[in-house]
């Protein structure tokens, strides 16, 4: 036998039945973009470096080291599959024009690559839902942004899930603090570690998010962004907090926020649940006005999120929820291959009409199997009825139905299905097809 192949290492394959979960979540995910009027964009996997370097910034973990590049072999091309999504969607707003007649409201959903340690809820493929208004300045679609973002974890049914909430201002408030900051870890050098120290001049903002224990209590002390705020950032500021006030959705101010990129400015958020361990943020986003103009596009306002669909799916099994799984309406047993013919045009007529029906195949070629062995797979398929295409039924164009489940007879079906599934006899007779 040939060398056994498996999937990449941090990559995982996604089988049924958990594939139904995801499913299920990409659904809600779906219906819930749609009531908020955020319309689908899909963008390549793959993009030119540059705008992950120019986007997200030099001195930032994903692109110092997380990320997946490689030349074009063809025409040497830097390409990088993509780390994270709202560059590659600004990327397209801008190439498109997609803001000459005003602002648009974008969702995507699917893979993104980082190479990162794999460990629980920390993946190398993984996959995030994002969302991403852009062309809109004002506070409201911070709000709004947040408000979907809280109303998706009340659709998936989840708890324990707190949003914090900072303010990062504009880049010359930055620059202000970010002078303050050198000088304040200068004079506190000797607990920095290495990390630190090498980032200290060229991104000191960053050293807000260390978790080296060591440095805690000096990071608690150090001077914080909302102080050098000015008037027009804290009243973009107090009115996100209004509104979320008005919703009833709690925050904590969180003065360490400053999220992994360099391209947010004002508004920045997470939210976090304890029940995941370390791995413990779930969804991130912020107000990002700079961005469209630093990759070369015409200067526009934006905001966004993205929520990581790993940890949201761990999440929730985690509080035990259920979720529906997919149900059979009925299972095909065919006792002779002679059937085959009729069974399959019945079978593609109730499909049609929008039953499902898993049609019993034979292990070998030759044959579909005893009876006993295909009630056992009927069984099993937790199909609600058996539609039985026997010999002496099919002659008198009829199929039989048995109800397997003891919930099917006492009305757990739904009216309309039991009565297209007793009209099976009926299909079977209209389509009149000999038995070959
Ligand atoms: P972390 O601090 O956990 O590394 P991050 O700040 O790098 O997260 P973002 O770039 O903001 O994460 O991505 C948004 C969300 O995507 C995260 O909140 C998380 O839920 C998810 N996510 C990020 N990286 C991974 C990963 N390697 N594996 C699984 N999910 C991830
Ligand atoms: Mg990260």
């Amino acid at each position: 036998m040939a060398e056994k192949l498996s999937a990449v290492k941090g990559m995982n394959d996604i089988l049924p039945p958990d594939s139904a979960r995801w499913e299920w979540l990409e659904d809600k995910v779906r219906t819930l973009m749609a009531r908020y009027a955020y319309r689908n964009i899909r963008t390549p996997i793959v993009e030119p470096t540059p705008l992950f370097v120019r986007g997200l910034g030099e001195v930032t973990d994903i692109v110092e080291k997380e990320m997946y590049s490689f030349e074009d072999k063809l025409n040497g091309e830097a390409l990088t599959l993509r780390p994270e999504n709202t560059a590659g969607v600004v990327r397209a707003v801008a190439e498109h024009s997609m803001l000459y007649e005003g602002g648009k409201r974008l969702y995507y959903m699917g893979p993104m690559f980082r190479h990162e340690r794999p460990q629980r809820g920390r993946y190398r493929q993984f996959h995030q839902v994002g969302a991403e208004a852009l062309g809109f300045p004002g506070a409201e679609v911070d709000a709004e942004l947040i408000l979907l973002a809280d109303a998706l974890w009340k659709e998936l049914g989840l708890t324990d899930v707190q949003l914090e909430l900072n303010s990062l201002g504009q880049p010359d408030e930055r620059k202000q603090h970010r002078a303050a900051l050198i000088v304040y870890f200068e004079a506190h050098s000797d607990v920095l570690d290495a990390e630190a120290k090498r980032r200290l001049h060229s991104n000191p903002l960053r050293l807000l998010d260390s978790k080296n224990p060591a440095m805690q209590s000096m990071l608690e002390a150090a001077p914080q962004l909302m102080d050098f705020l000015g008037e027009a950032s804290l009243k973009h500021f107090d009115g996100v907090k209004a509104m979320l006030d008005a919703n009833g959705v709690a925050y904590r101010i969180n003065p360490r926020l400053v999220r992994g990129m360099d391209y947010y400015n004002l508004t920045v958020f997470e939210f976090v649940t304890r029940s995941l361990g370390s791995q413990g943020t779930i969804c991130g986003g912020g107000r990002y006005d700079y961005l469209i103009e630093q990759i070369g596009g015409k200067a526009a306002p934006a905001v966004g999120w993205a929520l990581g669909v790993e940890r949201v799916l761990e999440l929730i099994k985690e509080q035990g929820k259920d979720i529906p799984m997919p149900v059979l309406d009925a299972y095909a047993v065919i006792p002779e291959t002679s059937a085959l013919p009729v069974a399959l045009r019945v079978l593609q007529q109730l499909r049609a009409a929008g039953i499902s029906v898993q049609m019993h195949s034979g292990l070998s070629v030759d044959g579909m199997g005893s009876m006993k062995s295909q009630f056992k797979k009927a069984d099993g398929s937790g199909a609600r009825f058996a539609l039985i295409f026997g010999a002496a039924e099919l002659a008198q164009g009829c199929v039989a139905l048995k109800p397997l489940r003891a919930s099917a007879e006492a009305g757990e079906i739904d009216a309309q299905t039991l009565h297209r599934l007793q009209d099976v006899a009926l299909w079977a007779n209209k389509l009149g097809s000999p038995i070959v």
